[in-house]
């Protein structure tokens, strides 16, 4: 099935998440976009806080680059 109203065809379909560091090359851990998106749309915001996934890896193909964790990058790319 293809869905048209989806921007997953500007990535690649091959999991290439880079951990993401700072100047000083120290991981950064942040939430998953996705993930918190997903939750907020459900949850409260106190809820999404304590819910909300951390993960050190983002995909750099998707535009703005979105932190993201593997389950996410999985189900947003291999739609
Ligand atoms: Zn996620
Ligand atoms: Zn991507």
């Amino acid at each position: 099935l293809l869905s048209s109203d989806s921007d997953a065809s500007v990535c690649p379909l091959v999991f290439e998440t880079l951990d993401r560091v700072n100047e000083d090359g120290k991981k950064i851990r942040r939430k998953c976009t996705n993930c918190n998106t997903r939750i907020s749309s459900n949850k409260s915001r106190k809820d999404a806080r304590k819910l909300g996934k951390q993960t050190y890896t983002y995909c750099g193909n998707c535009p703005g680059q979105p932190q993201m964790c593997r389950e996410c990058f999985e189900s947003i790319h291999n739609k």
